[in-house]
């Protein structure tokens, strides 16, 4: 039997269409939510999520501010400019896109965004208020994840979830929304001994690896719910054949590009898991969709007033 997929463009365009009744409703208020937007120099990448959450603004109503310093930005230009942003009323919202060029303490960085402003949610301070389970600005992509599984209404209270990755951005702020919603839940990563029987355990699966279709058949229960954070590019013609040979639309989109998306995931999973994220159209737009519910959610709670949650934090 094949799994469910769980379509993460629809979920995201709920998200992005209630963020926009949102707005609209504030606006009636005289509120315009704002985001600024912090893009360094010219990495290529950062440029078309940049370009991509500037995009999302506009659709949903909310103001959005680009500020683009060089490459050979330094450390004290970043935190003039974030205070300074940290100071301007109508930004509620700063994110500073990641990576920062290598002579920039990124960490001082990040620490000097008002929490308040956080919508990344990367401040100590909102770690600290979501493993507390206060109220607070909670990292776009994890909250995306809760947001598949509770929209999809995937019973989380009680079960096993297996978390494989421990980044500070997915797979730590993950596990703890998974425990605030009363998963018994167990975070691995690259020492775990026997990982497949660990995550044969769960019945609930999220993958947050950077490793092309690590998670095998073996490594899921059957039945299980399955969540594929990974995004990984695939050039080489034998890897890809190892995931989609006999598929004839990603074999077209892979001779047209030259490449292919795929997840930490092999789409084999999806013959034994009972749902499952797809990748490209899972986890991946629900961040955006998630960061401009933060930008809203900062500026309601930067404005003392109380807002409906999305997500179970
Ligand atoms: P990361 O910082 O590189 O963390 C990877 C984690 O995976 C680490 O905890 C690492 O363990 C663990 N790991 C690596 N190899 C492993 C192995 N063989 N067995 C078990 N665990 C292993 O990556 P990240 O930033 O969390 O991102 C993870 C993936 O999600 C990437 O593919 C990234 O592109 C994707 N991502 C997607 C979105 C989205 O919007 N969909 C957003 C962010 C990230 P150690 O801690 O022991 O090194």
């Amino acid at each position: 039997m094949s799994a469910l997929i769980l379509d993460g463009t629809r979920i995201a365009q709920q998200i992005r269409s209630e963020v926009a009744a949102d707005v609209r409703g504030m606006a009636a208020a005289g509120v315009r939510p704002g985001l600024a937007v912090v893009l360094v120099g010219h990495n290529a990448a950062s440029e078309i999520y940049v370009r991509g959450k500037v995009k999302a603004c506009e659709e949903v109503g909310i103001y959005s501010e680009k500020l683009t310093p060089p490459d050979s930005v330094t450390t004290a230009q970043l935190l003039a400019l974030v205070d300074d942003l940290n100071r301007r009323d109508e930004i509620d919202g700063i994110l500073v896109q990641l990576p920062l060029p290598s002579q920039v303490d990124s960490k001082k960085v990040l620490v000097a965004v008002n929490p308040a402003k956080d919508v990344d949610g990367f401040h100590p301070m909102n770690v600290g208020l979501l493993s507390t389970q206060r109220p607070g600005l909670v990292p776009c992509t994890p909250a995306g994840v809760m947001e598949i599984l509770k929209r999809s209404k995937v019973d989380v209270s009680g079960r096993e979830a297996v978390v494989v990755g421990r980044s500070d951005i997915v797979g730590k702020p993950t596990a703890m929304l998974l425990l605030n919603a009363n998963a018994t839940v167990t975070v691995c990563h690259s020492k775990t001994h026997d990982l497949e029987a660990v995550c044969r355990r769960a019945d609930i699966v999220v993958a947050a690896i950077g490793r092309a279709g690590m998670i095998t058949r073996d490594y899921v229960k059957p039945g299980a719910t399955v969540i594929d954070v990974g995004m990984n590019t695939v050039t080489d013609q034998a890897e890809f054949d190892r995931f989609f040979a006999g598929n004839p639309k990603r074999e077209e989109t892979f001779r047209k590009k030259g490449s292919t998306l795929v997840g930490d995931v092999h789409p084999e999973v999806a013959e034994v898991a009972g749902a499952i994220t797809p990748v490209p159209g899972g986890v991946g737009p629900l961040t955006i969709a998630m960061l401009m519910f933060n930008t809203v959610k900062a500026a309601r709670m930067r404005r003392g007033s109380r807002i409906p949650e999305l997500s179970q934090v």
